[in-house]
């Protein structure tokens, strides 16, 4: 058997200070596990700008294709802001996910308990929350043509077209349905199908997946507006839900900020089977590159071991390995650790960057 691949790109600002927390647990892992992962590094953003005059290099972006996952930090930063649209940091992120064409965004919420005084909502309400928006990113009202802005008689109009093939849903349906699968076995799909025919094939399509292929998965549909009411009014009636992009972009912010903080929250964008069976997978926190607090050693390093914990979950099938890490960040928290962005109104001494990834570690010596 080989060891599974892993390619980081660190990136820009807090992303490889965050990132050096992270390889604390994969070294844990080869000591204590004896789980051994091939990790090479490369760069991406601003400082693949410095260094080759391009956000991602065509090497870099040949690496990502051959791993099992990517694991990114963050890109971009005030030093890039005057750079050419074609070469800032983003574009790279942009042609990563473009050319490993992954479809289905996947953003959990989670709350934990330690931190449930954290959310903007009632303690009762999102205590224990744990739901899954998968998210179709590649296609949808972002990407359609016409779009552009066109001279029409003697004013101008705005066009963006939302588009959805019935292939394109059927291969986020199956994402999402396989996640349910793996989760509480329940999925709700959200879209327009009120007033958009768009939505109208997406829920016909959704609800033809699940018949003929997932007939033991429960299956919901709800409009997205409802859906987004329904996430502040009652969160935990839902365990996966599956959207489009435009939606999907709101949602999975909405759901996501019911949990807290930014430097709390992981991310995984997959796309089809390569041939070992794995998903093309890119993992990555949720915040950018945090240039207000970079270099300082303040930055939360929980989404980004998250994210690694959702690469052990999804691309290595190590469910209770991702358990485990999950497991540790809770008993960290329930110790009472916070990093600067974790700080109620009642203070105290936040930990740093470092001190927080030791305690993760050590809480995972503990779980043995
Ligand atoms: P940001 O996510 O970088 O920061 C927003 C706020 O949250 C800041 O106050 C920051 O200090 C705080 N924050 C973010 N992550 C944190 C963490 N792990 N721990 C503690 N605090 C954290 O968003 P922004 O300020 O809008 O953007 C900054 C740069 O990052 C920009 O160049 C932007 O383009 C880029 N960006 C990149 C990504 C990405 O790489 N995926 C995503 C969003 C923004």
């Amino acid at each position: 058997m080989t060891n599974p691949s892993l390619l980081i790109l660190a990136g820009d600002g807090i992303g490889p200070e965050v990132m050096a927390e992270v390889r604390k647990i994969i070294d844990w892992y080869g000591a204590k596990r004896g789980v051994t992962f091939d990790v090479s590094e490369d760069l991406v953003g601003g400082c693949a700008y410095d260094k080759h005059g391009t956000p991602l290099h065509d090497d870099t972006m040949a690496k990502a294709q051959e791993v099992d996952a990517v694991l990114l930090g963050a890109v971009g930063g005030p030093k890039y802001d005057s750079l050419d649209f074609s070469v800032k940091p983003e574009r790279g992120l942009l042609r990563l996910r473009k050319e490993m064409d992954l479809y289905a965004n996947l953003r959990p919420a989670q709350c934990f308990d330690a931190l449930a005084d954290f959310s903007s909502l009632k303690k009762d309400v999102v205590a224990g929350l744990d739901i899954m928006i998968v998210r179709e990113l590649t296609s949808g009202v972002y990407f359609g043509e016409p779009r552009g802005i066109f001279k029409e008689g003697n004013e101008r109009v705005g066009i963006n077209t939302q588009r959805y093939t019935e292939s394109e849903i059927e291969r986020v349906a199956r994402s999402a349905f396989e996640l349910a699968r793996k989760r509480g076995n329940k999925l709700c799909s959200m879209e327009k199908a009120n007033v958009m025919e768009s939505g109208v094939l997406w829920r016909e399509v959704v609800q033809r997946i699940g018949d003929t292929e997932y007939p033991d998965v429960e299956l919901s549909h709800m409009y997205a507006d409802a859906g987004a009411m329904q996430l502040t009014r009652w969160p935990k009636q839902f365990d996966v839900i599956v959207t489009d992009n435009l939606f999907g972009d709101l949602l999975s912010d909405l759901a996501a900020m019911l949990t807290g903080s930014l430097g709390m929250l992981p991310s995984a964008s997959l796309g089809a089977p390569m041939a070992n069976g794995r998903p093309k997978a890119l993992y990555e926190p949720v915040h950018g590159s945090a240039p207000d607090i970079a270099g300082q050693g303040k930055a939360n390093p929980i989404a980004c071991i998250l994210s690694f914990a959702m690469a052990l979950r999804y691309s290595f099938d190590m469910g209770a390995e991702a358990d485990r890490v999950e497991g540790a960040v809770a008993k960290v928290l329930a110790d009472g650790l916070r990093t600067a962005d974790l700080m109620g109104p009642e203070g105290g001494a936040p930990v740093s960057t470092g001190q927080m990834g030791d305690a993760i570690v050590t809480a995972l010596d503990a779980s043995l």
